[in-house]
């Protein structure tokens, strides 16, 4: 249960005074749907209001603050003239103009004879001394409200600043004081105060300096939210662990069936980490293992060796991807194998209804189908096993931790191995995995070429068709990758669609087009036709982007290169160099170059290497964004910048695991406290694991 501290934060933010229907949906894009969510919008910058003037020192352009008297209103003579406020000083004369004014409301604000207290931008304009609407008009007792370091924060245009600010004072105004969780030797070391004071302090600089990652309240802060993280990490990963597992020993028949069936011989990385997957699984621990390796690197077979090894024990397995295609085509990989060994497998999508599904339930519960390959469907309440002893979760990176637990739920102490393509650096890694096990697939398999990059401008198209048709002429197949036309899927798909229309009068019927949007079916039909070879120019949007695998094409065409994240670029050009043929990548960007998109261009260009690629994408984009985190599962942090606060999430992993040895239960006081923290930062669901929650 939450702790009822907290119940106002976790209130809707509508439900602050001064936010009503129209302010409500511009506040939960900007920072989030509830009142907490707005205390963790934190000022980048802020305003000086303490220079106090006289009206004749005010020059142009200033901000300034004033007392002066207000003299005379002067109402438009027509709406599209302003309204005038002439006040002054024993200097000089102010004009304070307001366009589109409610004549109420400023003879209320601003009462002839009376003095008043203004702060704003000054302009000089036709001989006057002028204030467009001022930021600030109030009473001469009220001016220490004005007289300070305003803070400014980050906005979207629907928001102005002091609707925004006005909002997160409210949201301030029902913080209270919370229980310490930090040891007192910490906060003593690094000077911070407590959680409400820093908290506040973070919102009233009081000077610029305040405003700096490091300033203590920031940090404090940012400790508070990865402290909440790296125990939410550590409480789950026990909670997988606690279950003890079983020991799970094949003999290696069946591997050694499917090692022969392959065309190729394992690289030294795959047998590496089938070596750890399996101690893992004879272990009498539960497997929590992610296994990492580039695109291409072939981590499919050692995920289906591992899957043998637990059918080798009598039970069953299940591999999960994110996509109906990349289940497809897992299951086409790993179908003749299977069947060299005589094992069973079926998959189970969205798209098995009726009797079919049925069947495959039935074979599932009997424990005769002893590999389920799938998507989301595998979730589903009605999919039961006979026995399932192993997990494998494709991509991870679009599923979330609580996807990862609630298949493992489907059997007794599951084992799980999580197969990415994501180089994750390192920093990012234990923020997610916490210190979940790692293999990694360095080595790619032998006999691959390095792919010919280039960056070329869009009016250069014409000369990159001739050279797709010639590439067409030799046998090559072609991925031409559309624009990536943001938050609007239709533009999208008309792009792609436009350019299926061009490439056919281009081409003929060589082209085939493939799109999100499409049934899977027919998605299938056209990825079937160009891994055959029926059609060799692949027009797709970035469904293509993870896991798709024709060895056979070795030319990518990306239009609008420019629109894509570094990340997303690699896992496209992923896809092709997967033969022994040499592989073109054609980057094709519409100037003028952002400087940032100008130098990812340029990091593509120089190397294949996804760690490198995504340590530079982290360096570009900073941790937040990099992955898209926000679809990806990966934690996303409000005030924890993962560059600058480095050293604190050295010290929150460690601390967290400290406190979970000592106070496994969260039961004494700073124990009870911390329970507060995890709920102040939305890790309810790791709470579940205390045996007392
Ligand atoms: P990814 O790690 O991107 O999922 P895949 O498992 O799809 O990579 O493998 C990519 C391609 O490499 C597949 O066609 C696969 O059959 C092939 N492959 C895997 N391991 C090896 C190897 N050791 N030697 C040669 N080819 C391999
Ligand atoms: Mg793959």
């Amino acid at each position: 249960m939450r702790p009822q501290v907290l119940y106002p934060l976790f209130k809707p933010v509508d439900t602050l005074k001064g936010v009503g229907p129209r302010l409500k949906p511009a506040l939960e894009r900007l920072a989030g749907v509830h009142v907490v969510d707005l205390l963790w919008h934190l000022p980048t910058g802020a305003v000086d209001r303490r220079h106090q003037c006289t009206v004749s020192q005010a020059g142009h352009g200033e901000l300034c603050t004033m007392t002066v008297r207000v003299m005379q209103h002067i109402p438009p003579q027509t709406r599209s003239r302003p309204y005038r406020v002439v006040c002054e000083d024993e200097t000089g004369t102010l004009v304070l103009t307001f366009f589109h004014a409610h004549a109420d409301y400023l003879i209320k604000t601003l009462p002839d004879g009376e003095l008043r207290v203004v702060s704003g931008t000054v302009e000089h304009y036709s001989g006057e001394i002028q204030m467009t609407h001022p930021d600030h008009m109030v009473k001469v007792e009220d001016i220490d409200t004005v007289l300070k370091l305003e803070p400014t924060y980050p906005l979207t245009h629907t928001v102005s600043q002091k609707v925004l600010a006005k909002a997160i004072h409210g949201a301030l105004a029902e913080t209270a004081a919370l229980p310490e969780w930090h040891d007192p030797s910490l906060l003593a070391k690094h000077k911070w105060q407590p959680w409400h004071q820093s908290l506040l302090k973070a919102h009233a600089p009081n000077d610029m300096t305040d405003l700096d990652l490091h300033a203590p309240a920031r940090e404090r802060l940012a400790y508070d939210e990865l402290l909440a993280n790296q125990l939410a990490l550590g409480l789950v990963r026990r909670g997988m662990r606690k279950a003890k597992g079983h020991p799970t020993h094949g003999d290696g028949s069946l591997r050694q069936k499917v090692l022969d069936a392959l065309p190729f011989a394992l690289t030294g990385s795959q047998t590496g980490a089938l070596d750890e997957i399996i101690q893992d699984m004879e272990s009498d621990l539960r497997m929590l293992r992610l296994l990492q390796g580039d695109v291409g690197s072939g981590k499919t077979v050692v995920a289906l060796l591992a899957m043998l090894t637990a059918i080798e024990a009598g039970h069953q397995a299940v591999l999960m991807a994110p996509t109906e295609i990349l289940a497809r085509q897992h299951l086409n990989t790993i179908q003749p194998l299977a069947e060299a060994a005589g094992v069973t497998v079926a998959v189970l999508t969205g798209r098995e209804k009726g009797k079919n599904r049925a069947a495959i339930l039935d074979g599932l519960k009997s424990g005769d189908i002893k590999i389920a390959v799938g998507t989301h469907a595998l979730f589903q309440d009605d999919v039961e096993f006979a026995d399932l002893r192993m997990a494998v979760i494709d991509e991870q990176h679009r599923f979330g931790v609580h996807q990862r637990l609630e298949l493992a739920a489907k059997g007794s102490a599951v084992d799980v191995l999580v197969m990415t393509a994501t180089p994750i650096p390192r920093t990012l890694m234990l923020t997610a995995y916490g210190d979940m096990d790692v293999s990694r697939l360095l080595e790619k398999p032998a006999g691959r070429q390095p792919v010919d990059t280039r960056v070329l401008p869009s009016s250069k198209l014409g000369s990159i068709a001739e050279g797709v048709q010639r590439k067409l002429d030799e046998g090559a197949r072609v991925y031409w990758v559309c624009p990536l036309v943001e938050e609007s899927e239709k533009l999208d798909l008309a792009a792609a669609e436009d350019r299926f229309v061009e490439l056919t009068k281009m081409f003929g019927e060589r082209v085939g087009l493939v799109h999100g949007r499409m049934k899977g079916k027919d998605k299938d039909t056209v990825m079937a036709a160009f891994k055959s070879g029926e059609i060799d120019i692949l027009v797709a949007t970035t469904v293509i982007e993870v896991g798709v695998d024709v060895p056979e094409a070795t030319v990518m065409v990306i239009e609008h290169a420019e629109r894509f994240g570094l990340a997303q670029l690699h896992q496209l050009r992923g896809r092709i160099g997967r033969g022994s043929g040499a592989s073109t990548c054609l980057l094709v960007y519409q100037p003028p170059l952002g400087e940032v998109a100008e130098k990812r261009l340029k990091i593509m260009r120089e190397t294949e290497d996804g760690f490198v690629i995504a340590e530079e994408d982290l360096k570009l984009r900073g941790a937040g964004e990099l992955l898209g985190t926000r679809q990806s599962g990966l934690p996303e942090f409000r005030m924890a910048d993962l560059e600058a606060h480095q050293n604190l999430l050295t010290t929150a992993t460690n601390d967290a695991k400290v406190i979970l040895e000592t106070d496994p239960d969260l039961k004494t006081p700073r124990g009870e406290a911390l329970r507060t923290l995890l709920y102040l930062f939305e890790r309810d669901a790791a709470i579940k694991y205390l045996r007392s929650g």
